[in-house]
């Protein structure tokens, strides 16, 4: 796609994000667009950060780290990365400390990895806890059961993690309406964890392309955009 396509697909996210925002009663400002630009070059990123685009996704470590490099020292722009995917436990000392947030953290294990990392380079990792809001077989994120103790694990033993909040990716896909008594779900599970451990949990991240306007509605403070902006996705080579 043309710079010029990529920044008008980019501005009407943003006007349809304005929107949301109006019609649910909130402020623009509480919600963070994450351009998810897994699967597209370097360049395209380049493009969309040049007209202040500043948070963006990625699903895959290798292909993430790769394009951080690539854009690493471009002038004029600055982003924060995401990690929005599943991360293998056994990549966990690769990704920590590495992210400005990482959206799917779902496992001791991944937890204990980062936060054995973080201890030795002395530092802090903010992450999301994925909930599997569907307790679909085929996705990641943990169950809704196992939530309180894999936040309960992170708060106990793993200091250099910080928990900011939950994510969740809705069993329907590209549905709308249909996503939203997911998103409500996902916002009450924070608001029960708030109260059981006392922390401010304030990131809700949920809304993608096909459903974000349900998820500001129900109180998201990031959404996760890449198809309407960046167009359909390449398929990933194996
Ligand atoms: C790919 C992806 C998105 C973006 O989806 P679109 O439908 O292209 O907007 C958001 N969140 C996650 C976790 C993804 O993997």
């Amino acid at each position: 796609m043309c710079v010029a396509d990529l920044v008008h697909r980019y501005s009407l996210v943003q006007e349809r994000l304005e929107a949301a925002c109006l019609a649910a009663g909130r402020k623009r400002s509480e919600v963070t667009l994450v351009a998810v630009s897994k699967l597209h070059t370097a360049e395209a990123v380049a493009a969309v950060a040049a007209v202040g685009q500043i948070d963006f996704g990625e699903n895959y470590v290798q292909e993430a780290l790769q394009k951080r490099e690539a854009l690493r020292g471009s002038e004029r722009i600055s982003i924060r990365w995401h990690m929005i995917g599943h991360v293998q436990s056994r990549k966990a000392a690769q990704v920590a400390g590495t992210f400005a947030l990482i959206h799917s953290m779902d496992s001791r294990r991944l937890a204990d990895g980062m936060e054995r990392r973080l201890a030795v380079e002395e530092k802090r990792q903010p992450v999301l806890i994925e909930v599997n809001v569907g307790a679909e077989p085929q996705k990641s994120g943990v169950l809704v059961q196992d939530l309180p103790a894999l936040a309960e694990h992170l708060c106990m033993a793993c200091p250099h993690l910080e928990l900011r909040g939950l994510m969740c990716l809705p069993p329907v896909f590209d549905a709308g309406e249909a996503a939203r008594p997911y998103f409500a779900q996902l916002r009450q599970l924070r608001d029960d964890l708030r109260v059981r451990l006392n922390l401010s949990l304030p990131e809700l991240s949920m809304g993608m392309s096909g459903d974000f306007e349900a998820a500001v509605a129900e109180g998201a403070t990031m959404v996760r955009i890449g198809t309407d902006i960046f167009g359909p996705r390449p398929h990933r080579a194996v």
